[in-house]
C-alpha cells in the first residue's frame, strides 16, 4: 500500500494496536500516504520514530459521565479527552457531543486537528474531547446538569496553558456556557481556558461564524489561483446545517453564490434560485429541522433522504456534517450533476475512494484540515484577547481570519508544488502541518 517499507510497518503495526478504529486508521492512512512522497529523503523521520510517536496519543482520559435526567432516573455516558500533540503549544480543539461518539472517532479528531492547528500558523497543539451524549430532545436542565458532570472529570486535564476545549457537534453556545460556568466554579478562576465563549464573559466576535466564514475565504483563494474564478454566481450545495453549514451559507450568498441545496438529519431541501440561508439559519437557531422550510413555491423541494444533496446540479459543494458522509457512489453523483470542485467544511466528511474518485476526475479538492481551520483559527484570536484582556472589532477579527485561511491555501498548495503534485491539497496540507510539528518534536528531544 506504501512504497516506503517503513511506513508500510508502521501502518501494520497501527491497524493492530487499534483493531476496529475505523476513523482513526483511516485518518493515519490518508497522513502517511502524503508522508510516503517525502519520508525515504529523510532518514531521521524513521530513526527518531517520528511517525510511530505522531500517530501515538500523548494523552488518551476515557471517564465515567454520571446525570439525572428529568424523571429522576440515573443514565450514564462515556466521557474523552484525547491529548494528542503538543509539540508546537497547549493542546486545542473542540468538544463533540453526539451517540455516535467512541474512541476512534475522538483520536481521529485530534489527530487531524494537530496538523490542522499547526496549518493555522498559530502555536496550538491538537486535542479533542467529547461524549458519546446527544443533546437533541433532552431540556435544558437535563442537558445543564449532563454538561456539569462531564466538567466535574474533565476539568482536571484542562488549562489555559495546558489544554483548552471549544465546541464542535451537538456542543454550541449553550453548552460551552455550561462548561465554562462549571470549569471555573470548580477552579475558582477565571482564564480563557474555552473558546466560543459568549461574548459577554470573554468570547471573540465571530468566532460562531469563524469556520464557516474561513471556509469560503479559503475557496475563494483556491478558485482565484487555480481558475482565476470566484464565487460570484457559483451554484453551492451544503451539507449540514449547523454552526459550519449555516454561517458558510450565508458568507457564500454574500459573496455572491447561490446556495442551490442545504441538508440536516431531517432531509434536504433544494432550489435553483437560491435558498433562503437567513431563513435555515434561524429554523436552526429555534432547533426545528429542515422539514420544516416552507415549500410553497414549485423550484422549492424536500426530501426525506439527506443524501439525494449530492445528486443536485451545482459547481461546488461543501459538505459541512460528519465524517464519512460522502462515498464513492455519492462522489460519481456529485461529479454527473456538474460538481467541479469541493471543499470540505466537516472533518473527514469524504471517504478514501470518494477523495480518490475526485482527485482521478480533475475535481478540486481540499482538505477539512485545512480549509475548516477558521474556527481554530479565531479560537486562538479569542485566546489572544483574553490573555491581553481586550476584545478586537468584528471588522479586525474577519480581516485577521480572512488573512489566516489565504495563507493557509498558499501553505498547502506551494508545498503540493514543492513535491511534484501540483493543486493535491490533501499531499499539501498534510506535508505542510507534518513539517512544522516534525520541527517541534525534532527540537525537543524523545518525549
Ligand atoms: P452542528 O451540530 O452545529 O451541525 C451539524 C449539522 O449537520 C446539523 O445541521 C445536523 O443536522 C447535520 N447532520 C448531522 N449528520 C448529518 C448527515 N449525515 N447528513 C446531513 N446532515 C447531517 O455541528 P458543527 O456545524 O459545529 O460541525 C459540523 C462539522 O464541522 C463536524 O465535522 C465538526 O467536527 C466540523 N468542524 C466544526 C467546527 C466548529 O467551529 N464548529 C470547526 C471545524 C470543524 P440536525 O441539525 O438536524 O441535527
Amino acid at each position: 500500500m506504501f512504497e516506503s517499507q517503513y511506513l508500510q510497518n508502521v501502518f501494520e503495526n497501527c491497524l493492530k494496536r487499534n483493531a476496529g478504529e475505523e476513523e482513526f486508521i483511516q485518518a493515519v492512512s490518508e497522513f502517511l500516504g502524503a508522508i510516503d512522497l517525502i519520508v525515504e529523503k529523510d532518514p531521521d523521520i524513521e530513526r527518531l520514530g517520528i511517525i510511530e510517536r505522531m500517530i501515538e496519543p500523548e494523552r488518551l482520559i476515557t471517564f465515567r459521565v454520571p446525570w439525572v435526567d428529568d424523571n429522576g432516573k440515573v443514565r450514564v455516558n462515556r466521557g474523552f479527552r484525547v491529548q494528542f500533540n503538543s509539540a508546537i503549544g497547549p493542546y486545542k480543539g473542540g468538544t463533540r457531543f453526539d451517540t455516535s461518539v467512541n474512541q476512534s472517532i475522538i483520536k481521529f479528531l485530534a489527530f487531524e486537528q494537530t496538523f490542522k492547528n499547526a496549518l493555522t500558523g498559530l502555536p496550538l497543539g491538537g486535542g479533542k474531547g467529547g461524549a458519546d451524549f446527544n443533546p437533541v430532545g433532552k431540556s435544558e436542565g437535563e442537558i445543564m446538569r449532563f454538561c456539569q458532570s462531564y466538567m466535574a472529570e474533565a476539568y482536571r486535564y484542562l488549562g489555559p496553558n495546558l489544554d483548552i476545549p471549544a465546541g464542535d457537534l451537538g456542543v454550541g453556545a449553550r453548552e460551552i456556557g455550561f462548561l465554562f460556568g462549571y470549569y471555573r466554579k470548580i477552579k475558582n478562576e477565571f482564564t480563557g481556558t474555552f473558546t466560543g465563549k459568549g461574548l459577554s464573559y470573554g468570547g471573540s466576535l465571530l468566532r460562531p461564524e469563524a469556520t464557516g466564514y474561513g471556509l469560503c475565504y479559503f475557496a475563494s483563494e483556491m478558485l482565484s489561483n487555480l481558475r482565476g474564478e470566484d464565487l460570484k454566481g457559483k451554484r453551492i450545495v451544503i451539507s449540514g446545517s449547523g454552526n459550519v453549514g449555516s454561517n458558510a451559507a450565508i458568507k457564500a450568498r454574500n459573496l455572491g453564490a447561490i446556495i442551490v441545496g442545504m441538508s440536516d438529519i431531517s432531509g434536504m431541501i433544494s432550489s435553483e434560485k437560491g435558498i433562503d440561508v437567513e431563513l435555515v439559519k434561524k429554523l436552526k437557531a429555534d432547533r426545528k429541522f429542515l422539514s420544516k422550510y416552507p415549500i410553497d413555491n414549485p423550484e422549492v423541494s424536500f426530501s426525506e433522504d439527506y443524501r439525494n444533496l449530492w445528486k443536485v446540479p451545482a459547481d461546488i459543494a461543501f459538505p459541512c456534517a460528519t465524517q464519512n458522509e460522502i462515498n464513492k457512489s455519492d462522489a460519481e453523483r456529485m461529479r454527473e450533476g456538474g460538481i467541479f470542485m469541493v471543499v470540505e467544511g466537516a472533518n473527514m466528511p469524504c471517504n478514501q475512494e470518494a477523495i480518490h474518485h475526485f482527485l482521478n476526475n480533475n475535481i478540486l479538492f481540499a482538505p477539512g484540515k485545512a480549509a475548516n481551520a477558521g474556527g481554530v483559527a479565531t479560537s486562538g484570536l479569542e485566546m489572544t484577547q483574553n490573555s491581553l484582556h481586550l476584545s478586537w472589532s468584528a471588522v479586525e477579527v474577519d480581516l485577521r481570519l480572512k488573512e489566516i485561511m489565504k495563507n493557509i491555501y498558499q501553505n498547502c498548495y506551494q508545498t503540493s508544488v514543492r513535491v511534484g503534485k501540483p493543486g493535491n491539497l490533501v499531499v499539501g496540507a498534510n506535508l505542510a502541518g507534518f513539517a512544522k510539528v516534525y520541527e517541534a518534536m525534532k527540537a525537543q528531544g524523545i518525549i
